[in-house]
């Protein structure tokens, strides 16, 4: 599993970077960013990466 950030449709609400700081975190523009190296999802994190996901109020975080 792939995980990104859609930046036009982030809000920086930090909901993300507070559910998985793992693999989130939120850059100078305020907006999430996923972490380097963090884009390819280990099996053992999916479930988490998948909450901060569901926890995004406006679904910018995109999984594939
Ligand atoms: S939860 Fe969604 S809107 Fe909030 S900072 Fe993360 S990606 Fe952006």
């Amino acid at each position: 599993m792939k995980v990104s950030v859609d930046k036009n449709a982030c809000i920086g609400c930090g909901a993300c970077a507070a559910i998985c700081p793992e693999y989130f975190e939120m850059g100078d523009d305020t907006k999430a960013d996923v972490k380097k190296g963090k884009e390819k999802v280990a099996k053992a994190d999916e479930k988490k990466v998948k909450e901060a996901a569901d926890g995004c109020p406006v679904n910018a975080i995109k999984l594939q």
